[in-house]
């Protein structure tokens, strides 16, 4: 029956394209670049502790659905605190920015919905594009204009913008005003998935919407990850008070789905209230991406310059990209390696995340690796 699996793997392997799993010790003595924890905060004594004495109070597990008994008090603190960090009017806490994105495009986009979704949108909102009852209309990358002629075109009463609000393979910047701009002439609503913005772009970190100047616009919707800068894990919705009553009621990633783990609540929490403490770690982390990527670039490497937290680095192709980030590691550099389906354009990088904590030493050594290595 499973003869087939071995034949697509040797197909696979040929193309460079084989997933290995690489488990980490606690011993791992390499620079790390590869991860998404943008602020450095996973290990901070702020989060770790807030996330023992939430697991000490409120158990190991959610114990259930967050509609019977997995809301604990600490839950709706962090919706409390993010919402108002944020500048949206409520949020709601799913255990997965994953499950969060999903839950925003079933819940908001019915048969009479077109949804307008970026050409280089994340595998969770293509995903909740496939599950969503609404038609779909792909809009070139970045592109207002294309976004307005979907919208135009619609014979939908319903429509919903939807983009990464910087997108995780290049960490540029989605237009987010311009495309508030465009659905608002054609009566449609904006969804941002802020898992890369959040806690590195607006002030202190509020994210993309924030810094836009659109959170909390009666027709803005915002996602985000707590696994990313917030050191944490699980996601979130923020928007109108009125759209998140929705999705308590019609969401099924949201009801079918145990609450997210308060041990994960109360790091997030941890995250965010050091984070309001101490402002500057956002504005740290872009300073050491566009560091990483100037220094990168004046060695001659392709590389953009992020508006986020990340900086890929293109490879020659899949094999190039693998032996390269293989090669990084050995010399102690940690990096992402990105190839097909993970790279909207099929162009295989090396992908750095910078971390606020980074010191000049460090940003040194980790490109003295990549242009040695390449
Ligand atoms: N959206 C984007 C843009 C992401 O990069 C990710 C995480 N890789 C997600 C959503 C999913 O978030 P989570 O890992 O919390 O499920």
């Amino acid at each position: 029956m499973f003869d087939w699996v071995d034949a697509a793997a040797a197909d696979r392997e040929a193309a460079g394209l084989t997933r290995r799993l690489r488990s980490r010790t606690a011993e791992d003595d390499v620079l790390d670049l590869a991860s998404n924890d943008y602020l450095g905060l996973t290990r901070h004594p702020a989060v770790t502790g807030a996330a023992a004495e939430a697991a000490q109070r409120w158990g190991g597990g959610s114990t259930g659905s967050r509609l019977v008994t997995g809301t604990t008090g600490a839950h709706t603190e962090l919706e409390r605190e993010l919402a108002e960090f944020c500048g949206y009017e409520a949020a709601l806490v799913f255990s997965s920015g994953y499950t969060a994105n999903l839950a925003v495009l079933t819940a908001l986009a019915g048969p009479d919905t077109l949804i307008v979704s970026d050409a280089h949108n994340h595998a969770s909102l293509i995903d909740g594009c496939r599950l969503a009852k609404g038609q779909v209309a792909r809009a070139a990358h970045c592109d207002p204009r294309s976004v307005r002629a979907a919208l135009a075109d619609r014979t939908q009463p319903r429509a919903l913008v939807v983009t990464d609000s910087v997108f995780s393979v290049d960490g540029n910047a989605a237009p987010l005003a311009q495309h508030l701009a465009a659905a608002r002439e054609f009566g449609a609503a904006l969804v941002l998935d802020d898992a890369h913005g959040l806690g590195v772009l607006g002030p202190g970190g509020a994210g993309a919407g924030a810094a836009a100047g659109i959170a909390g616009q009666p027709d803005v919707v915002a996602t985000a990850t707590l696994s990313k800068s917030l050191g944490s894990q699980g996601g979130a919705v923020l928007g109108p008070e009125r759209v998140i009553r929705h999705l308590i009621s019609a969401a099924r990633t949201f009801i079918f789905d145990t609450g997210l783990n308060p041990a994960a609540v109360g790091a997030a929490l941890g995250a965010l209230r050091l984070l309001r403490a101490e402002p500057g770690r956002a504005a740290d982390a872009l300073r050491v991406a566009r560091e990483l990527s100037t220094r990168l670039a004046e060695f001659g490497l392709d590389t953009t310059a992020p508006d986020g937290a990340v900086v890929s680095v293109r490879a020659d192709d899949p094999e190039h990209a693998v032996r390269w980030a293989a090669a990084c590691r050995d010399e102690g550099l940690a990096v992402g390696c990105f190839r097909p389906p993970s790279v909207p354009d099929g162009v295989p990088r090396l992908r750095l995340t910078a971390r606020a904590d980074l010191t000049d030493d460090q940003i040194a050594f980790a490109v003295g690796v990549v242009v040695k290595t390449r």
